[in-house]
């Protein structure tokens, strides 16, 4: 059993911004965890992306938890892109409510990203773009 922080960072919203990304080794511990960070069931999840948020609810810091044994990338994008919707919704202005659809938990915008990057990089490695 183990697990591995990773942070990563971009300046792309005009200030750092920062990721932890914590990588178990053990699966039960990954969901425990997960679970065990707001109180919700993550007991099927292989990968889960929660966030810190300051007084206003407005995410500080996306915290990614993901699996050594489901590293792929539909999983990888997929928590990438929670992470990067909730860092861009807390950089909007504060009338404009975020809590609905511009943060960590919007499930669609992450699925829809990941099909759409997983299915991509699938056929560039179909038509030997990667190798
Ligand atoms: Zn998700």
């Amino acid at each position: 059993m183990g697990v591995r922080l990773i942070r990563i960072s971009s300046r792309a919203t005009g200030e750092r911004r920062t990721v932890r990304v914590y990588v178990y080794t053990d699966l039960a511990e990954m969901r425990a965890a997960a679970s065990g960070f707001r109180g919700q069931d993550h007991s099927d999840s292989l990968g889960v992306t929660h966030a810190y948020v300051d007084d206003d609810g407005r995410v500080t810091v996306p915290i990614i938890r993901l699996w050594v044994g489901a590293l792929s990338a539909i999983i990888v994008s997929h928590e990438i892109a929670h992470a990067a919707l909730a860092i861009f919704g807390s950089t909007l202005p504060k009338r404009i409510a975020t809590a609905k659809h511009l943060h960590n938990a919007n499930e669609t915008h992450a699925h829809l990203h990941s099909d759409l990057e997983s299915s991509l990089i699938r056929m560039l490695y179909a038509h030997g773009y990667f190798e």
